[in-house]
């Protein structure tokens, strides 16, 4: 093979067109992987519309992306062509910034995330450095590996790296492409979970999925229920929406904390107040490493999670960025290359 096809979008907000390219060769300490699967991001949206600096056009996104290695540059070691891999949002690192020479690799100045730094995952090949490889496990098809890259390691590594301990009250906002996997993984991880979502209808879901405790934010005080409950020892807010965040953390419990995934620029609204009384925290959470990335897989193949997702042949791109935009996904669009 000489080729691939590739959804390139050829100006800022343009439609996916498929187009055929030539075979990208893996350059040093570089693999290519033939890809197999690769989840659609909300975050996508914001390459396609030029929204973040450094933006190169024609575009092909993509860094939820799973596959096997088929050609390895000079140099790889550690890894061999037929292996399957990931490679997620975090696309590889600088290695010479002050996080990067701190070991805090994710928060790198110059961090490489793939269909942005370099062609990403919409396509049926790509070339990635090999600090950005994370194994998948046997169990895990490649659909269902592909969105643990970003909203996988985001929910799972967040909840893990929190102060909650088992047996702790520990709620989910949202119940989309990253709330619906935030949810499972607090309830094995042992966390007395509550899921906080708009509407009755999404009780059920949120109960097989492992929730203890569901509150329907558009009938019930959000912050209320959760002090009703004991009070939050964490927030994951997964909803893109600054209000529905905010207005959690007059739920949390002392010295309880909201960690912010939904990314919006809106500002948040949090009296001062709020956060000194019971020694209250609210931060960040970008996502995870390679090797983060590869914990997550090997945790939800341990432990059974699955992520909810709506496979589509790459040709259809167009309609699964609809749909992923629209919010009628359940939960996660996946493009799978037929190769
Ligand atoms: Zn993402
Ligand atoms: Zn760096």
């Amino acid at each position: 093979m000489t080729s691939m096809r590739v959804a390139q979008v050829t100006t800022p907000g343009g439609k996916f067109e498929i187009v055929e390219r030539e075979l990208p060769q893996p350059g040093p300490g570089h693999v290519r992987i033939a890809i197999e699967a690769c989840g659609v991001c909300h975050t996508d949206a914001a390459f396609v519309h030029n929204a973040f600096p450094g933006v190169e056009f024609p575009l092909v996104t993509g860094h939820e992306v799973a596959g096997r290695i088929d050609a390895l540059g000079e140099g790889v070691t550690g890894w061999r062509t037929g292996d399957r891999v990931a490679v997620g949002w975090f696309g590889g690192q600088c290695g010479h910034c002050r996080p990067c020479r701190e070991g805090d690799f994710i928060n790198c100045a110059n961090l490489r995330v793939p269909g942005w730094a370099y062609p990403g995952g919409y396509a049926e090949a790509m070339v990635a450095p090999e600090q950005a490889l994370a194994r998948i496990p046997d169990e895990l098809p490649a659909a269902e590996a592909a969105p643990l890259g970003c909203a996988g390691v985001t929910t799972f590594h967040a909840l893990r790296q929190s102060t909650a301990r088992p047996g702790d009250l520990v709620a989910v906002l949202g119940l989309g492409g990253l709330g619906h996997l935030g949810v499972q993984y607090a309830a094995k991880l042992g966390f007395e979970t509550v899921a906080i979502a708009r509407g009755a209808d999404k009780a059920d879901l949120a109960h097989r999925l492992g929730a203890r405790h569901y509150i329907d934010s558009t009938t019930t005080e959000v912050s209320d229920a959760l002090q009703n409950l004991g009070g939050a020892k964490v927030v994951l807010g997964t909803a893109a929406n600054a209000d529905a965040m905010s207005a959690t953390v007059d739920g949390l419990a002392h010295r309880g904390e909201l960690i912010v995934l939904g990314a919006v620029p809106e500002p948040m609204s949090i009296s001062p107040l709020a956060l000194i009384s019971g020694s209250r925290t609210v931060h960040g959470h970008p996502s995870g490493t390679a090797q983060d990335i590869q914990d997550t897989m090997a945790f939800t193949a341990l432990s059974g999670i699955r992520p909810m997702i709506e496979p589509v042949p790459l040709e259809e791109v167009n309609q699964a960025f609809e749909r992923m935009l629209s919010g009628a996904a359940r939960f996660r669009m996946v493009l799978t290359m037929d190769r």
